[in-house]
């Protein structure tokens, strides 16, 4: 029946690889940054999973073969915006969309909504995330630029510590950049520019 290779039917299915769109892959739902960390120490090959926008269609197109997905949805404290001093300091789990519709952010760095209101469409808007796209470091996506615009820099976390990497150090090529792989970029902070 048509339907069983469209969604597969076990019994009758010897290779999932043909009918899956992605590669295999296991999947954790990280509980906090220790535990992120930990996996991507773990399991070489693991991928931290943010917004989705960018890996998933990378997977699909079987562009990316990630062996294991760190999902980091789930992990409380990373969603918030803040105004800090003279920065706008943005957590790895907050979407394109918040950043866009922060009142408190436009008034600091109105350049930050000018920006998104470019990035894709509004639905991706809501799933994706600031720091995905930063570490996906596509480069005509928007949010690196802008942290290259404001002087900004990352927080990356790892095994060995925390440490901050400007965006001059941060992004080394089109999608590639100098985080580890064992390492988790937790905030993005955009320097409040005249
Ligand atoms: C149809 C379409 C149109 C788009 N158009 C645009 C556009 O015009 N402009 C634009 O800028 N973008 C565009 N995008 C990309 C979109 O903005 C993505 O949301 C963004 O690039 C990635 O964010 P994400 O949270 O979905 O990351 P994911 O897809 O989850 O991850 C992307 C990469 O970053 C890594 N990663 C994510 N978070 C972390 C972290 N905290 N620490 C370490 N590594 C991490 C992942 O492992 C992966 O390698 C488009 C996407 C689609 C599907």
């Amino acid at each position: 029946m048509v339907i069983d290779r469209i969604i597969g039917d076990p019994k009758k299915t010897k290779n999932w690889e043909e009918i899956l769109k992605p590669p295999f892959f296991r999947y954790h739902v990280a509980t906090s940054v220790e535990d992120a960390i930990h996996q991507l120490a773990e399991n070489p090959g693991a991928l931290i999973l943010a917004g989705g926008q960018s890996l998933v269609p990378a997977m699909n197109f079987r562009l990316a073969s990630p062996e294991m997905l760190i999902d980091i949805g789930k992990i409380t404290g990373l969603s918030s915006i803040l105004i800090e001093g003279d920065e706008v300091v943005v957590g790895a789990n907050v979407r394109h969309r918040d950043l866009e519709l922060s009142d408190e952010v436009f008034a600091e760095l109105p350049v930050l909504r000018q920006a998104l209101g470019n990035v894709a469409h509004v639905p991706i808007r809501h799933r994706g995330t600031i720091v995905g796209s930063i570490c996906h470091a596509d480069a005509a996506a928007e949010m690196p630029m802008m942290l290259t615009l404001t002087g900004g820099y990352v927080t990356a976390v790892g095994p060995e510590g925390t440490r901050k990497i400007l965006a001059e150090d941060f992004f080394k090529f089109h999608m590639t950049t100098t985080r580890a792989a064992d390492e988790m970029i937790v905030s993005a902070h955009f320097p409040i520019t005249p």
